[in-house]
């Protein structure tokens, strides 16, 4: 039986990887400069985190999680998301107490058992921002035009893929009477709804109006808006927003069928989505949960926040192949040591060392093959500069430096390498 990766699971090539890790380092320096500090939590979770957090109800908690028992018979999920297990570590450790705002930041892969599509597989990477506090629409408007700045940030051409969509859910004051008048519109509509959407009728009805099905969205363009059930708070709050969002210069568009899939959000919500990745284009969600911390058993805490979806990301800025020249060239050695015999072998393990300490990117070739096969091996690895070492050499104290694209080759002082590699390579 040939082995394969689990479905939904995928592998990251060097190509890949470096893709992937220059965005992150993009998000990473963003992130540190606004004053977020990097945490990490675990990838497993007891799953009755997650049915608090996330809802009973909703699609993924139901449906969508990896759960399993252990061998002690204990219920753990891996995690679906980052918010609730942040949420449990601030409490877990008293990170609450600490001085406020609370500015965190997450990096890591999550896991949802869907059907596996373009840019979001089973496992998939988000960049995960939370922000605890005493929130006023300041630090939220600060947080979206981060949110924006991340995605961005890689892109040196003037192409806008990314576009801003706002909504408010509402709060525990308002909400009940819009989710009211939902399941009384919607059961006198349920014939037309898709059979998930039947389903979502009784245990989570707000789902419905983020339904990707055309005959839902039908269904849906017929009722009132949320905002006809905001109460005056949650009003004036969302105009502040929308106030600030124009005294920033940030596009924007008021999505009042914008949802989210999970229970806890309050209020502000958005979605950045991106240009060319068909019907599942959210590369960045996010909002308000104030008082998610509180029903974990923590303290009153309004909170925001946000995840990219890495992938995601990645697929909207380069597209499914491209991956930029500048960051494949990062792959190949710069220079390579070729070492013939065994006194230049012993000898090269001193050089390679000595240069690496000095930041020059150097592999060798400690093989018993002929001097052409090697150097053919060093074209095919992209090597510029490579270093001969023969017994020859060896004996003079001296190297044959050949520079792979002029063709030319010259030979210099061992003691020498460190200046003209220095020299021939910035
Ligand atoms: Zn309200
Ligand atoms: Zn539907």
């Amino acid at each position: 039986m040939k082995l394969q990766a689990v479905r939904g699971f995928k592998d990251w090539l060097p190509e890949e990887a470096i893709k992937y890790q220059y965005l992150i380092e993009i998000a990473r320096k963003e992130l540190k400069l606004a004053g977020f500090q990097e945490i990490k939590i675990p990838v497993l979770e007891k799953t009755e985190l997650f049915v608090r957090s996330i809802g009973e109800v909703t699609d993924i908690v139901q449906k969508e999680t990896y759960t399993f028992e252990d061998r002690n018979k204990e219920l753990l999920t891996l995690r679906p998301e980052a918010t609730a297990g942040i949420c449990r570590m601030v409490i877990e450790h008293g990170l609450y107490m600490r001085p406020k705002p609370l500015k965190i930041f997450f990096i890591g892969p999550m896991f949802r058992h869907e059907r596996p599509q373009k840019g979001r597989l089973r496992e998939f990477f988000q960049i995960d921002v939370e922000f605890m506090g005493n929130l006023t629409p300041y630090y939220e408007v600060e947080l979206i035009e981060l949110a924006l700045k991340i995605l961005k940030k890689p892109l040196k051409n003037q192409r806008e893929p990314f576009t801003l969509e706002i909504n408010s859910l509402g709060c525990p004051n308002c909400r009940p009477a819009f989710r009211d008048y939902l399941l009384y519109a919607l059961e006198k509509e349920k014939e037309k709804l898709c059979e998930t959407c039947k389903e979502r009728l009784s245990r989570n009805p707000l789902r419905i109006l983020d339904c990707k099905k055309e005959q839902c969205k039908e269904v849906v363009k017929g009722l009132k808006p949320i905002s006809e059930f905001w109460c005056e708070d949650c009003k004036n709050h969302f105009e502040k927003i929308i106030e600030l969002f124009k005294i920033r210069n940030l596009s924007f568009s008021i999505n009042s069928y914008l949802v989210r899939g999970l229970d806890y959000y309050v209020r502000t919500i958005f979605e950045i989505k991106g240009e060319g990745l068909g019907a599942q284009d959210t590369v960045c969600a996010g909002g308000r949960y104030d008082f998610l911390i509180k029903e974990l058993g923590g303290p009153d805490l309004p909170a925001t926040g946000f995840a990219i979806g890495l992938e995601r990301w990645a697929l909207c800025l380069f597209g499914e192949k491209d991956i930029p020249e500048a960051l494949l060239e990062e792959l190949k050695p710069q220079c390579l040591l070729i070492p013939l015999g065994k006194e230049a072998k012993i000898k090269g393990l001193k050089i390679i060392s000595t240069l690496r300490d000095k930041g020059i990117k150097i592999s060798a070739l400690f093989e018993d093959r002929s001097l052409k096969a090697m150097l053919r091996e060093a074209d095919k690895l992209g090597a510029s500069l490579v270093l001969i070492l023969g017994d020859e050499e060896l004996k003079e104290n001296k190297i044959v430096l050949k520079d792979m694209k002029k063709g030319t080759q010259e030979k210099i002082s061992i003691d020498e390498i460190e200046f003209y590699l220095l020299e021939n390579l910035l």
